[in-house]
């Protein structure tokens, strides 16, 4: 079978040029290995994600020469795959709900802080402080009832003691040279959200539901990803999953060594293309081709 790629990116805003080298790595290993390239829409954010953002997507990569197959996954389509999915690790007893807003979690955390040092996962974040995981049946229930929103969060000590040893293949360049087996750590990451209040899913759930369902042999993207991977691992494994392979490439970044963001104008692929620079200028600038 040959190997399948996929590029995912979300319409919340115009492709700049770190989508289109991640974008293009996935092209370039498709042409390598003789793979599959394939295109989902990773739309779960109602609130931020547009239809212009999703035209101007497919525009762009048509315009940079990627070819990718019919049909386009789009994840807001396919909310019953990710229930199915949540429904499974509900039924392990690894899920509760969090009822807290974010201004409550944020107060938590300071009484926390204040008492010494709280952890951060790998992005940064503070962990949550599982206030909600010590809730009696009778309070969760009545909350429920009572309907105060709710989050759904992984138990993931719970999960850990499941899993206690993962790790992923690693194809590509970690960002401190990590290649080959790598050892995932999901614990850094604390009670994970697995569905938001607004939205019946999680980024870390669809994106490990999907790749299974598309069949998704080795997962190209960038290295701001390569702790998340800990957590896919484990959502892989606690789902009875098969684990892709993972090439996590550098960034780009500005000149100020920042990474890019969707509102910096400068390095949109719709400004480069109004200033009248072509798609292998673009591979010249990312020092590709
Ligand atoms: N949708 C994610 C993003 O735009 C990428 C997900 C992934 O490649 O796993 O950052």
């Amino acid at each position: 079978m040959p190997p399948v790629f996929r590029f995912a990116p979300s319409p919340n805003g115009y492709l700049h040029l770190g989508h289109a080298y991640s974008a293009l790595r996935n092209a370039d290993r498709a042409r390598e290995t003789g793979g599959r390239l394939l295109l989902r829409i990773e739309d779960i954010d109602a609130t931020r994600c547009r239809p212009e953002f999703e035209t101007a997507i497919f525009e762009d990569l048509a315009w940079l020469g990627i070819a990718w197959e019919r049909p386009v996954r789009r994840q807001s389509e396919h909310l019953a795959d990710y229930r199915a999915a949540l429904e499974k690790l509900t039924a392990f007893g690894l899920v509760y709900p969090s009822f807290e807003s974010r201004a409550e979690i944020a107060k938590l955390v300071a009484a926390r802080e204040a008492g010494g040092a709280w952890l951060r996962d790998p992005d940064g974040a503070p962990l949550y402080p599982g206030t909600a995981k010590q809730l009696p049946p009778a309070e969760r229930e009545r909350l429920i009832a009572s309907g105060v929103p709710y989050a759904l969060r992984l138990d993931m000590a719970a999960a850990c003691r499941e899993l206690p040893a993962l790790d992923w293949t690693e194809t590509g360049e970690g960002p401190h040279g990590e290649r080959g087996q790598v050892a995932a750590r999901p614990e850094a990451w604390g009670d994970v959200i697995l569905a938001r209040k607004e939205t019946p899913t999680s980024y870390h759930l669809s994106v490990v539901v999907d790749d299974a369902l598309q069949g998704v042999s080795e997962v190209v993207r960038g290295q701001d990803l390569f702790q998340a991977t800990s957590v896919h691992r484990l959502l892989q494994e606690l789902l009875g999953l098969p684990a892709p392979a993972y090439r996590h490439h550098p960034l780009i970044r500005d000149a100020a060594g920042h990474k890019l963001s969707k509102s910096t104008r400068a390095t949109g692929l719709r400004e480069l293309r109004a200033a009248g620079r072509s798609p292998s200028d673009i591979c010249r600038l990312l020092g590709l081709r």
